[in-house]
């Protein structure tokens, strides 16, 4: 069996200056404690757990909002996610007087921008992402004008009044996107659209498609929350074919998986720590005759 290590892969530039910013933050004495992050600072459960070991405090509940998050906090830093968080959020935290640490992705405030001079220019604007992610939430909460599409059903079913401006979530799928402009553009006269997949996503996208020709079996490591991590292994399936397993560590590798494959490809997410990618790769590198 040959194993093929697809490159570029791993941390992007935003989640190392995300990851980076929380630990300059616990090792100075100029932040007031606790040293809060609200939400998971980069979508990957490995980063979260090493950065609670060195004293952060995640704030992360399925069950409440991240405003909800913030009424129960009364002193301390809070550090916000690279995905961004709600304007409202944002004001409750200053109004709260917190001290406050911005770790979001320039990327994300690239489209923010966008979105907000088109509201300016009375765009109603649509936004291209997944429902309930924070980067979503964030981009939403920009103006009332501002509507969330998440795949080619939700255009068919829309009623939006033109002009549009169409922007999206920077870690959508390449493929996605390119249908859902599509179902936009036959379907809306007066429209504007931008393509704000960010370059960190696109270059990952593009090298799988470039890697799997010959593969019989993709791993991609990454978070089961990480969207971009879902959707290098959606690509993978899409556009080349490949039978993908979305795996979190080597632990997750299944050895019956490997009957019968002669190429096996691997791929991480943006938010993936480097080292469970090599365990990955080193692990299946005993099965290969090339080590
Ligand atoms: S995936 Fe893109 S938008 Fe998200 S943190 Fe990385 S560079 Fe920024």
């Amino acid at each position: 069996m040959i194993v093929k290590d697809i490159r570029p892969r791993g941390f992007c530039k935003g989640v190392h200056f995300a990851i980076e910013k929380v630990k300059e933050v616990l090792k100075s004495n100029n932040y007031p404690k606790p040293i809060y992050v609200l939400g998971y600072i980069v979508h990957n459960r490995h980063v979260v757990d090493e950065l609670t070991e060195m004293g952060a405090i995640t704030l992360d509940d399925h069950s409440m909002s991240r405003m909800e998050l913030i009424e129960g906090i009364s002193e301390g830093t809070i550090v916000i996610s690279a995905h961004g968080t709600p304007i409202d959020v944002i004001n409750k935290i200053k109004e709260k007087r917190l001290t406050l640490v911005d770790a979001t992705c320039q990327d994300v405030y690239v489209t923010h921008d966008l979105i907000k001079s088109y509201l300016n220019k009375n765009y109603h604007v649509v936004y291209i992402g997944k429902k309930n992610h924070p980067e979503t939430n964030a981009s939403l909460s920009l103006g009332n004008k501002v509507f969330l599409i998440e795949n080619v059903e939700d255009v068919n079913h829309s009623h939006i009044e033109e002009p549009i401006f169409v922007t999206n979530q920077t870690t959508f799928s390449i493929k996605d996107i390119f249908n859902i402009h599509l179902a936009l553009k036959e379907k809306y006269q007066d429209i504007i659209i931008t393509e704000e997949i960010c370059n960190a996503t696109r270059i990952r996208q593009n090298a799988i498609i470039k890697s799997n020709e010959d593969a019989d079996l993709c791993y991609i490591v990454g978070d089961t929350r990480s969207n971009n991590s879902k959707n290098l292994a959606k690509i993978s399936r899409q556009m080349t074919n490949t039978r993908t397993i979305l795996i979190q560590s080597v632990d997750d590798i299944n050895p019956l998986d490997l009957k019968d494959v002669q190429l096996v490809t691997v791929s991480s997410g943006a938010s993936t720590p480097e080292y469970l990618t090599k365990e990955v790769i080193s692990y299946l590198k005993t099965f290969s005759n090339e080590n």
